[in-house]
């Protein structure tokens, strides 16, 4: 690892060799960027994939964006062998492009992979792969801010078969998406009071997709009613905040930043973890503590609580509009003020327009 001008730290290419599909360059080469982005909308021609079989992983491959063949019993299909991460490479203004605190993407990732019993997935593969896809694509990441190319690294059980063991073989792939951020409008939130999503002991703590098969019935339920998200109730009581199905969750009470602890069921996101860094660093007291969703309520209502929000790399830090219980909506006072400058610091790190005393902007060299 080099420094480079401005302190920040670049990431010489992948230490591993990946082979090069010829069909790559044709398929970079007929790409057109659209106007209208979306998030998650418009597919990056290239992405990465490598097999894990016999106890190994094999060589990465990049190669075109397509459809790809997996045995229809594979494990991945019928239990559920998913786990995931989203991260963005940035561009804005700026001649290389950038990650933001990719090695948080690749232990979350080796965690989620643990608790699934799934493969372990070697720090050398993650970055390689996240880095020669985004350098394939440097030249298709949007560069207004707020735009950046998003990479989605996954892997799945491969292996076809109803025994209930782990998959002996796997798949990690990494696509990407050049996107504009998740969501603009402030989010109407509905408090889910009877399903559940996550529970300790359970999925909660792993990115994978069941705890997002597990939120899916009460979101389209809160969508049909005109709200955007679900918030989430711990499974035991339904009395603690946990988050929203993909984002986590802040409160400002009495100028303090109060976010629910991780209690285990709840994702340990790596934009929450830098709002917190961020928030202290402002000189806000910050607080990570068991937040009763009547607590929270009471709160909104006798204005001690002025603000809430909630944030993931997608999203970035969205505002909260209102809070729906079953009968009532709680208003709270104020919408995307202290959330406004906790993102415009974050943004402006992750975009280059600001220094990083953090350390954590990544900046990727141009030779892979
Ligand atoms: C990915 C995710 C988040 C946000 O995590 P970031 O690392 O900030 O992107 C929050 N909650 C859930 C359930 C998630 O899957």
């Amino acid at each position: 690892m080099t420094i480079d001008v401005h302190g920040n730290s670049v990431l010489v290419a992948s230490v591993i060799e990946i082979y090069r599909a010829p069909g790559v360059d044709q398929a970079l080469r007929d790409f057109r960027l659209p106007e209208q982005l979306g998030f998650g909308l418009v597919c990056a021609p290239v992405m990465f994939t490598s097999e894990f079989r016999q106890g190994g992983w094999q060589r990465g491959e990049l190669i075109p964006y397509g459809s790809i063949q997996i045995p229809p019993g594979a494990r991945a299909l019928h239990y559920a062998e998913v786990v995931f991460e989203g991260l963005k490479a940035y561009c804005v203004g700026q001649s290389t492009p950038s990650l933001f605190r990719p090695r948080e993407n690749w232990l979350r990732m080796v965690r989620s992979a643990a608790r699934l019993a799934m493969p372990e997935l070697p720090e050398s593969l993650f970055m390689a792969a996240i880095e020669s896809v985004t350098v394939a694509c440097r030249s298709l990441i949007p560069s207004k801010s707020g735009q950046a190319l998003y990479l989605r690294p996954f892997m799945f059980g491969t292996e076809p078969g109803y025994h209930v063991r782990p998959s002996s073989s796997a798949r990690f792939m990494v696509i990407a998406n050049p996107s504009e951020v998740y969501q603009t409008q402030p989010l109407r939130v509905r408090i889910e009071r009877r399903e559940a999503r996550a529970c300790t002991g359970g999925l909660g703590e792993a990115k994978t997709g069941a705890n997002y098969a597990a939120s899916l019935r009460a979101a389209t339920r809160a969508m049909r009613d005109g709200y955007s998200v679900s918030l989430w109730l711990d499974a035991a009581t339904h009395s603690r905040v946990q988050e929203l199905s993909g984002m986590n969750v802040f409160a400002v009470v009495d100028d303090e930043l109060w976010t629910p602890e991780l209690d285990g069921a709840i994702l340990p996101g790596i934009t929450r973890d830098s709002l917190l860094r961020i928030a202290q660093d402002q000189g806000m007291v910050v607080r990570e503590r068991p937040l009763l969703i009547a607590e929270l309520l009471a709160k909104i209502t006798n204005h001690e609580c002025t603000e809430v929000f909630a944030c993931g790399t997608a999203a970035i830090v969205s505002p909260i509009s209102v809070l729906a219980d079953d009968e009532s909506e709680y208003v709270p006072p104020r919408v995307d003020d202290v959330a406004a400058r906790l993102r415009e610091r974050l943004l402006s790190i992750q975009e280059r327009r600001a220094p990083d005393p953090f350390g954590w902007v990544h900046v990727l060299t141009n030779s892979i």
